[in-house]
């Protein structure tokens, strides 16, 4: 509402240099090595409203790489592509409680099978699923529908943290290879990763998240342009997992004290909506113990509590 748009226009920077402190109590990823350049102090926000207003504060125009935020998209995508039955008869739909790139319970509870489309396993499954002749198709393919939910054409992929993550990512790839093992991969492997890391180096800043995240509150309308973009079942499985697994194994905490559907990567940005209201975008490169950002899950914390903005 107006009344809110004014609240946030005065009061959002005080939040953010309120929140700044909390980046000194993390750490920059490093174990893509290319990530570890991101600026440690930084902070930055940006809130879309659906009458197509935004208030940005803080480091909002820094550039970063979307990593895990990707894989709510790309699980749209896969669904659009294949529907639902083909989609969850290669992953879950249960939160682990375990590390983003943890395998214990891949090999140990459900052999082969992902527990969930956000986890790294089972968002490299669901890179398998996405259509298109070969890798190049697939992440062209990827890289469009990016394009439109964030309105925004220039959107490109930073080729550094790209070749980085290519280079060191024997993790995903010994992931990789045992979802083939058992049958849930389809395709060669290292196509299937390359769609995979591809699509996690996609670069955006505040805006373009607020704009893909406003997209999934209006339930896939994008509000600004009245176009339709993605039905409305695939956006409600997305927001579910949002709110269930999107913020690694510290979805619950998050549920309580922000209250809100999320996505975090580990380059420290975080997408987040206020259903039928708000899209927001958050970078924060120092994360917590947890993979979040430390200052920006500080900030949301701050803004769902004075809103009043919990789902719950
Ligand atoms: N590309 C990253 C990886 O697979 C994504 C991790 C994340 O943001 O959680 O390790």
């Amino acid at each position: 509402s107006t009344s809110e748009m004014a609240r946030l226009e005065q009061s959002l920077s005080a939040w953010v240099d309120a929140s700044r402190v909390y980046t000194s109590r993390g750490k920059v990823a490093a174990y893509i090595p290319e990530l570890s350049k991101a600026p440690k102090d930084a902070l930055g926000i940006t809130i879309l409203s659906s009458a197509g207003q935004s208030v940005s504060a803080g480091d909002s125009e820094l550039k970063f790489t979307m990593q895990s935020i990707s894989k709510v998209f790309t699980l749209i995508l896969a669904l659009m592509d294949n529907g639902e039955k083909a989609v969850f008869d290669k992953v879950g739909m249960e939160p682990t409680g375990d590390n983003f790139n943890s395998m214990l319970k891949l090999e140990l509870v459900q052999p082969g099978i992902p527990f969930n489309p956000l986890i790294n396993a089972g968002a490299i499954t669901i890179s398998s699923l996405i259509k298109g002749s070969g890798p190049a198709e697939k992440s062209a393919r990827i890289l469009e529908f990016f394009k439109r939910l964030a309105g925004n054409d220039r959107l490109s992929y930073d080729s550094d943290v790209y070749l980085s993550e290519s280079e060191t990512g024997d993790l995903n790839r010994s992931m990789a290879y045992l979802l083939k093992d058992h049958g849930v991969l389809e395709g060669k492997v290292d196509d299937v990763l390359d769609v995979y890391f591809r699509h996690c180096s996609i670069q955006a800043d505040c805006a373009d998240l607020s704009r893909m995240a406003l997209v999934l509150s209006c339930n896939g309308t994008d509000p600004v342009t009245g176009e339709s973009l993605i039905p409305r079942r695939f956006v409600q499985i997305a927001k579910t997992f949002m709110t269930t697994c999107g913020m690694y194994n510290a979805s619950g905490e998050f549920a309580i004290q922000v209250g809100l559907p999320a996505k975090s990567g580990v380059s420290g940005g975080i997408l987040a909506l206020v259903p039928g209201r708000f899209g927001i975008g958050v970078v924060g490169p120092a994360l917590n113990a947890k993979g979040n950002s430390c200052a920006g899950v500080r900030l949301l914390e701050t803004i769902s509590q004075e809103m009043d903005w919990s789902m719950f």
